[in-house]
């Protein structure tokens, strides 16, 4: 006889289960053209305030057996299923994101550079310009290497304002020079969007720090550009806020744009931050654009560059960056983690050791 009942029971139990399931499907359906049209009025998607009534409303309605605290509780959930619903369809529309599995950004410079899916680059060069002398010297090195594209760094971001700034427009001057001498593409960093117009006549590519990275008015700027832009990770950012800063400056209109992973602050006392490699896959995997990976700023220190070179060639990247100074030492910044010449010219042996080896798994 209760065995009748316990079927019976059950029997009523299952239709109900996708009764909710099916109100679940339609109530989240609703709520997603709902975020729909509050993205149209340029409105966020979530509303406290609106949910607050609807718990209240649920409260009030309430008979029971179910207490007030467990339909709030059940709601909530409900409620944050949603909203996470809403964030994976806003994403999808970015236009940072990942559309098929295939479609990757391949930026392309007139002197045969190409940064994107089927090659592993190195950008390299000093820290900052210090003399015509110290840039030729390292560009000759370099293209030797076959490296194609040189840091000109004119302007410094420092935490001191009394260290050195850099050498300003003198700078990349210089750095202009000497890569036009040796047929590479010159980057330099733009501190500031007072600074756009005058580095356009230098650069081949703008490039923001990682201090910059959250600068949505000079990331609007660069959206505004026709070069391409390298975007840093900001040493506090998480993944979402950096393909955040990306997309402002895609939602501008430069579609150019080349990731980097520079390293995050962590408790780690020996380095100067600590390399998220784990970076590397996941903004390949979320973005279709161009990661590369700084092997100085996220170390700090150049007696490990070449290990992490070695990790970032085989991580999935497009390329890394290098330090480089043809006397270390002495540099005006940087100095710990800059490589000499000769120590580049051993990261690059490796790397392309490497690279004769591997195949990237498809
Ligand atoms: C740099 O690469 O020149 C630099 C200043 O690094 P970051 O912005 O990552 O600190
Ligand atoms: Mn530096």
């Amino acid at each position: 006889m209760s065995k009748n009942r316990l079927k019976e029971l059950r029997d009523e139990i299952d239709p109900i289960n996708l009764q909710i399931l099916e109100l679940l499907n339609k109530r989240a359906s609703i709520a997603l053209e709902i975020g729909q049209v509050l993205k149209q009025l340029g409105t966020r998607n979530y509303d406290p305030q609106r949910e607050a009534e609807m718990l209240t409303a649920l409260q009030l309605a309430n008979e029971g057996p179910f207490s007030n605290e467990t339909i709030s509780k059940i709601f909530h959930e409900i409620f944050r299923a949603t909203l996470n619903l809403e964030e994976e369809d806003a994403r999808a529309t970015i236009l940072v994101q990942r559309k098929q599995p295939d479609q990757h950004t391949i930026i392309e410079f007139d002197n045969g550079l190409r940064l994107g899916n089927d090659s592993f680059e190195v950008i390299a060069g000093p820290c900052a310009v210090e003399s015509y002398e110290q840039m030729d010297t390292v560009a000759a090195v370099l293209k030797e290497r076959g490296v194609k594209m040189i840091r000109g760094m004119g302007f410094k971001p420092r935490t001191s304002p009394y260290d050195f700034q850099g050498m300003g427009e003198e700078g990349l001057k210089i750095a202009r020079q000497v890569a036009d001498k040796y047929g590479m593409v010159v980057i330099s960093e733009v501190l500031d969007l007072s600074l756009i117009p005058m580095m356009d006549a230098y650069v081949d590519a703008f490039w923001i720090g990682a201090r910059n990275m959250q600068n949505s008015y000079l990331l609007r700027a660069l959206g505004k550009q026709s070069k391409p832009v390298l975007l840093k990770r900001g040493f506090g950012a998480t993944l979402k806020e950096f393909i955040y800063a990306a997309e402002y400056i895609m939602a501008g209109g430069n579609q150019q744009v080349i990731l980097m992973e520079r390293g995050i602050r962590t408790f780690s006392e020996w380095t100067r931050n600590t390399l998220d490699i784990s970076a590397v896959p996941l903004l390949k995997q979320e973005t279709h654009l161009p990661v590369i990976v700084d092997i100085s700023h996220s170390a700090g220190r150049r007696d490990i560059a070449n290990p992490l070179g070695r990790v970032a060639r085989v991580s999935g990247a497009d390329g890394l960056m290098v330090e480089v100074h043809p006397n270390p030492d002495v540099a005006m910044s940087d100095a710990k983690q800059q490589l000499n010449l000769a120590q580049f010219n051993q990261l690059m042996d490796d790397v392309e050791s490497i690279s004769a080896r591997y195949q990237q798994p498809a």
